[in-house]
């Protein structure tokens, strides 16, 4: 008998591998990832680059103490010019892609592909933390080297010289259609956070090591299932190693955007430019890219804020 709604979807699951002082997180999305993808009609193979970008985006968030805005986007020459996705503190996720659907097409016909040269060309991957006004902005940003976002990932790590970590990414697509997806990411504990390790240097290593090894082995299906407990998928993977789990945070589809917003948006624009935007009619309807909710001002309230 399925019990679907008693097992835990859309959420990180953060974990310990007490022993050998690592960290990690499991992303699982279901429902709210498929509500983000499904705002937009995006080919296959932007709704994949998406999913991907929004599961790294929710692991990557949620190593982090920060109060406000995580945003993880890529700029590129390729067919997808622009992937976003942001996370806030309290888990709301919203997300959005920008293509040529022409030149993806040459690329990938009907099907998908995980490429980053193919489809998102050379650019670059950053991560900003907004903190809101007068607070500093964190930033970190890399060149998109590697065959896959999570690569891209890894290249930063490398490169920024953090902590190490190992990731995987998996998005599928449940018989229904509907998009799901799942995130494995390990890390070593920032030497702050460490105890006194009792073995060998070489026993701490060997248990990094083991745990990369153990993480790869996890499959795509295990990490989407949405009948399988992410406790589950982590004990069955890690349980020799001694793994805790601590409580999930749940995460969903929600977009900042607002009338109020886009008022004061429209107000900062010059002039001519907020005049290019008007229709025949002087009205303005601004679409929100991240959720494609349509705002109309009409000829009156433009008036208004042109005065305003
Ligand atoms: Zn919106």
């Amino acid at each position: 008998m399925s019990t679907m709604s008693s097992i835990a979807d859309d959420l990180v699951q953060p974990f310990e591998i007490e022993p050998f002082q690592l960290r990690g997180r499991l992303v699982r999305v279901g429902p709210m990832l498929d509500r983000i993808i499904a705002q937009h009609d995006y080919p296959t193979a932007v709704g994949i680059m998406l999913s991907e970008a929004i599961v790294l985006a929710l692991a990557l968030a949620s190593t982090l103490k920060y109060d406000g805005v995580f945003t993880l986007q890529t700029k590129g020459d390729g067919p997808i010019r622009l992937l976003v996705a942001d996370v806030t503190t309290a888990g709301a996720v919203r997300g959005y892609a920008q293509y040529d659907a022409a030149k993806l097409a040459e690329i990938t016909g009907t099907g998908g592909t995980t490429s980053v040269p193919r489809l998102l060309g050379a650019g670059y991957l950053a991560f900003t933390v907004d903190q809101g006004e007068d607070t500093e902005r964190y930033q970190g940003i890399v060149a998109l080297e590697g065959a896959t976002l999570a690569e891209c990932i890894h290249h930063y790590f490398r490169q920024s010289e953090q902590i190490a970590a190992g990731i995987k990414v998996a998005v599928d697509r449940s018989a229904d259609g509907a998009w799901r997806g799942g995130c494995l990411l390990v890390q070593k504990l920032p030497d702050g956070e460490r105890s006194e390790f009792l073995g060998t240097r070489e026993e701490l290593e060997d248990g990094w090591r083991r745990a990369l090894i153990l993480m790869g082995s996890a499959t795509s299906q295990e990490l989407t299932d949405p009948e399988l407990e992410p406790e589950d998928l982590l004990f069955r993977l890690f349980h020799e190693d001694g793994v805790r789990v601590f409580r999930t945070h749940s995460v969903r589809a929600e977009c900042r955007c607002s009338r109020e917003r886009i008022d004061r948006v429209l107000r900062s624009l010059p002039y001519d430019e907020r005049k290019d935007l008007g229709e025949d009619d002087g009205s303005v309807t601004v679409t929100c890219q991240f959720c494609n909710a349509s705002y109309r001002f009409e000829r009156d309230d433009v008036a208004a804020i042109a005065s305003g």
